[in-house]
């Protein structure tokens, strides 16, 4: 970016909920059925159907407000936005408008990790929606070839999140994007599939001179719906802003598309084809009236957040800042991670092994989810409780995870099987050891003589000897004892 110029940037951001059934109506919200078979009058939209309003989505809003330190209204009211599209039967979307569920909370986004400086932006709202259905354009059963709308989307639960303008690049959007969407997954209220759009965001970019405090034209792009398209997009967008101001142009206030072939925005529709929506409170839904003991009580059931996880692990379990934030990144992650150090202790090797070779192995499994991993965080305890022990050897449990990993196997019956158990008895040691010593007196005398590079040499043929069965403890002890004579 030009250093003549600063960036600022709005994100609106569309929170599709996990509820079982629809906003207004039952009928269910699951992805991927037969075109319309999800419907009935309140979501078709047919004359004099009422809606009725969900409990869970409220409850799940009321979650998002208090997860961001928002303000819950105590009486919030569902408005009708009014527009003509063919996905939307209704000719209007049922949404909030004057008095959302929530207001004036904030999020706090990590900005130099190096120095642990830490941004906070403001979330000027949070209002619950219904979706809109789906337009398919395709060979459409029935229909030789054209469009037909699918309305199993349609009054799907949706949660909006407006930031203030309190963002200043492309890298703050994303970590603030990152951050909300760990803080909606952890809190169950979606499952946050960015490619299915159950997180989606609308970036809001405008320039002005560096050093001015009056904002410049923003412009909305719409509905990207990944962390690196929406780095891209607002990348774009700020450098054809400075372009069109330092061609002597102005930047007109419009809605643009996001193209992720290209790279580019381009614009869909400007002012004069802006929408007036007509906003007014919809005479089919009453005033919602929220008790003060039902958000206390959601406030008491709000599980750890993930900040919170974060210190709580470096502050009680030891970990470094670093693990702390990898294991804390997701929460199925993290789950595990806690389901395993209460049945093994031991956090720090807990933490590696999660870290290293679990990780490692889900990877190659075509980045398999940790939440079906085969090896179970009891399977896991099991072997680290063997290393702890000294019945296998760390090098050796290595092996035996891979075997769990493909076989879904206990470790215990693996380690028997396979003859694995390590070698801690000192006689067999120094019985490899002798001859061992006998076969490489050279190298016996090289020691002698100082040369104590060779003791790694020794400490290789015999670990070699042994198949790696040898404790690698008692083998250094042993072997130092020896050489010195
Ligand atoms: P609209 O319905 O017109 O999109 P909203 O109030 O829902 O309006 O959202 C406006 C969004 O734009 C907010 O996220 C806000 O922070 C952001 N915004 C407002 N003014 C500017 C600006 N000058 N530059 C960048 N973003 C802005
Ligand atoms: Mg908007
Ligand atoms: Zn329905």
């Amino acid at each position: 970016m030009s250093s003549k110029y600063q960036a600022v940037i709005g994100l609106e951001v569309h929170v599709q909920l996990s509820t079982n059934t629809k906003i207004f109506c039952g009928c269910s919200t699951k992805f991927g059925s037969s075109p319309n078979s999800q419907t009935c009058p309140v979501c078709l939209g047919l004359p004099g159907a009422l809606p009725v309003l969900n409990r869970k989505v409220v409850e799940y809003a009321i979650r998002a407000g208090l997860a961001t330190d928002c303000t819950i209204a105590r009486r919030s009211v569902f408005a009708r936005k009014n527009y003509f599209y063919p996905d939307l039967p209704k000719g209007y979307q049922i949404s909030q408008f004057e008095l959302p569920i929530c207001t004036g909370g904030h999020l706090d986004i990590d900005i130099n990790s190096a120095s642990n400086s830490l941004k906070r932006i403001g979330i000027t709202r949070i209002h619950m929606e219904e979706d809109a259905g789906k337009l398919v354009h395709a060979d459409v059963p029935g229909l030789a070839q054209g469009s037909g709308v699918d309305l199993n989307r349609a009054c799907t639960p949706l949660l909006e999140i407006v930031s203030e303008p309190d963002i200043r690049s492309a890298d703050e959007a994303v970590a603030y994007l990152k951050k909300l969407h760990q803080i909606v997954v952890y809190l169950g209220i979606t499952d946050g599939n960015m490619e299915e759009g159950s997180f989606r965001c609308d970036a809001n970019v405008s320039v002005m001179p560096v050093g001015s405090d009056r904002f410049g034209t923003r412009t909305e792009t719409k509905n990207v719906n990944s962390f690196r398209f929406v780095k891209q997009a607002i990348e774009y967008e700020i450098e054809r802003q400075i372009e069109v101001i330092e061609d002597g142009g102005r930047i007109v206030q419009e809605t643009r598309l996001f193209d992720p072939a290209t790279g580019m925005t381009r614009s869909m529709r400007g002012k004069e084809e802006a929408h007036d929506y007509r906003y007014f409170p919809d005479p089919d839904l009453v005033p919602l009236v929220i008790s003060d003991d039902w958000v206390e009580d959601a406030r008491l059931a709000l599980p750890e957040l993930p900040d919170r996880k974060r210190a709580r692990y470096m502050a009680e379990l030891g970990l470094t800042e670093y693990d702390a934030d990898v294991l804390t990144a997701n929460r199925e992650l993290a789950h595990y991670f806690e389901d395993c150090t209460a049945l093994a202790g031991q956090p720090k090797s807990v933490a590696n092994w999660v870290m290293g070779e679990l990780t490692r192995a889900l990877n190659e499994d075509g980045n398999r989810s940790i939440a079906d991993c085969p090896v179970t965080p009891r399977l896991l305890a099991d072997l680290l409780a063997l290393i702890d022990k000294g019945t296998i050897s760390g090098k050796i449990a290595k092996t035996v995870f891979e075997e769990m990993y493909t076989t879904g196997r206990e470790a215990g019956s693996i380690v028997a099987e396979k003859g694995l158990v390590q070698v801690s008895d000192t006689g067999e040691i120094e019985g490899i050891i002798d001859a061992i010593m006998k076969a490489n007196a050279g190298q016996v005398e090289e020691f002698r003589s100082g040369k104590e590079k060779v003791f790694g040499f020794f400490v290789g043929q015999v670990m070699r000897a042994s198949k790696g069965k040898a404790n690698p403890a008692v083998v250094n002890e042993l072997l130092l004892k020896k050489l010195k004579g």
